[in-house]
């Protein structure tokens, strides 16, 4: 569910005329939806009010301050992985101890900044990443929580590049090598293991993987207490999926009930690194046909939006529907919808059929609000584009078009 609807044949945003903002801010721009936000943010929440429980958004899916702050105000925790995101974080006014920090190469500096903030613990990655926290920590005078990010080998059916939970994957430590460094946690000075935590990958369809890597976990939690190590939190990580297209995935409702029936009465606190199920669907990407082509075998839409403000098609495949931002009753007709840089991975969308919008007129992308313009960059010299926040009739600029001084400022 989302707050992008057409009235009166043109798209609005909650209650902003799309065509309106686009002649205003110009294309390519992201819009988000505050209450699309809140009520994703509501809904993935309070699947889980059985359990005692934290919910930790994950930053990298949609960093723009104006969401983190319109998160945090909801009681949101935040996930981070670099100590960029934990600046973002603290500005944002979230509570450092709501923040998880997740990332398999933690840098000293980065170690020694979230141990200043108070985070509420790390997710360590390897062994060597276990003695650094030590270490920074014990210069520091400090002892560091840490929860170990165990990898339960589980299959999370999804796109390689966001498949992280599986033996091949560089991300966490193996079940049999986890035990060894809790007890090598448990001895050392200046870290305290607190917690477990997996993040098997993301855009799952289905609970089954989830259970799976569970199920998992919570054998392994027997074998710590053997060894008399207590952890308190269980963190389950992000992961789950979003419809694109023809998806169905599980509501979190369904997510709360299958956890809170395997959970329930346990002494653990959840927590959970939702990304895309928050952001994904609360943004849309608009663009502007620059022109049309069309040579004996394709139609090309050219836009003015490219791979370097929305990489996801080029870099996995992924399908993000495009519709017209004013509807006309056009004739349909199969096209590829590509950028102006010079790539030929540079596609939005292929063998598409869609309106024959003319050269001026205006598309929209939707669920371009997760790893949308977190994944942007400058590539042929292109200034990354606005970010707006809609929320009702209020439209905040959540981030300045860059200009071209912005892409050389840094340049000697
Ligand atoms: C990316 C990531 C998430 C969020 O994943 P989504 O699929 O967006 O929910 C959560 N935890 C970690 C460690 C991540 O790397």
């Amino acid at each position: 569910m989302h707050h992008f609807e057409y009235r009166d044949g043109i798209l609005s945003a909650e209650e902003v005329s799309v065509t309106a903002l686009a002649e205003e801010y110009g294309t390519p721009l992201y819009i988000y939806s505050a209450a699309t936000l809140r009520r994703h943010f509501k809904a993935f929440d309070s699947a889980f009010n059985e359990l005692d429980h934290l919910t930790c958004y994950s930053i990298k899916a949609n960093s723009n301050l104006a969401v983190l702050k319109l998160l945090a105000a909801e009681g949101a925790g935040m996930d981070i992985v670099s100590g960029g995101e934990l600046y973002r974080a603290l500005k944002a006014g979230v509570t450092p101890e709501k923040i998880v920090y997740s990332g398999v190469g933690k840098r000293d500096s980065e170690i020694r900044e979230a141990l200043e903030a108070g985070i509420l613990m790390f997710n360590v990655e390897s062994v060597a990443e276990l003695k650094r926290i030590n270490t920074v920590a014990s210069d520091m005078g400090m002892t560091a929580k840490v929860s170990f990010r165990i990898n339960p080998d589980v299959d999370p059916q999804t796109h390689p590049y966001i498949s992280t939970g599986m033996q091949e994957n560089k991300f966490g430590l193996d079940i049999e090598n986890s035990l060894a460094a809790y007890t090598l946690a448990a001895e050392l000075e200046n870290v305290e293991p607190v917690g477990m935590d997996c993040h098997i990958g993301s855009q799952l369809t289905k609970i089954d993987p989830f259970l799976e890597a569970l199920d998992k976990l919570l054998d392994f939690n027997e074998k710590l207490k053997g060894l008399g190590i207590n952890i308190k939190y269980l963190d389950l990580g992000g992961g789950l999926g979003i419809p694109y297209d023809k998806e169905e995935p599980p509501h979190p409702s369904e997510f709360g009930k299958a956890l809170s029936a395997k959970l329930k009465g346990l002494p653990l606190k959840v927590i959970f690194e939702p990304g895309r199920v928050i952001a994904g669907n609360a943004g849309i990407m608009v663009t502007q046909v620059v022109y049309t082509k069309s040579n004996p075998t394709k139609n090309f839409l050219i836009v003015d939006a490219a791979m370097n403000d929305l990489i996801r098609p080029s870099l996995y495949g992924s399908y993000h529907r495009i519709g017209e931002v004013e509807l006309k009753g056009r004739q349909h007709q199969r096209f590829d919808v590509v950028g102006p840089i010079c790539e030929s991975g540079d596609f939005l969308a292929r063998d598409r059929e869609l309106p024959t919008v003319d050269q001026g007129e205006r598309l929209v992308v939707y669920s371009a609000g997760a790893y949308g313009f977190t994944m942007a960059s400058n590539y042929n010299t292109r200034p990354r584009a606005c970010e707006l926040l809609v929320d009702g009739s209020n439209v905040t600029v959540a981030r300045k078009r860059e200009t071209y001084e912005d892409l050389i400022a840094n340049e000697l």
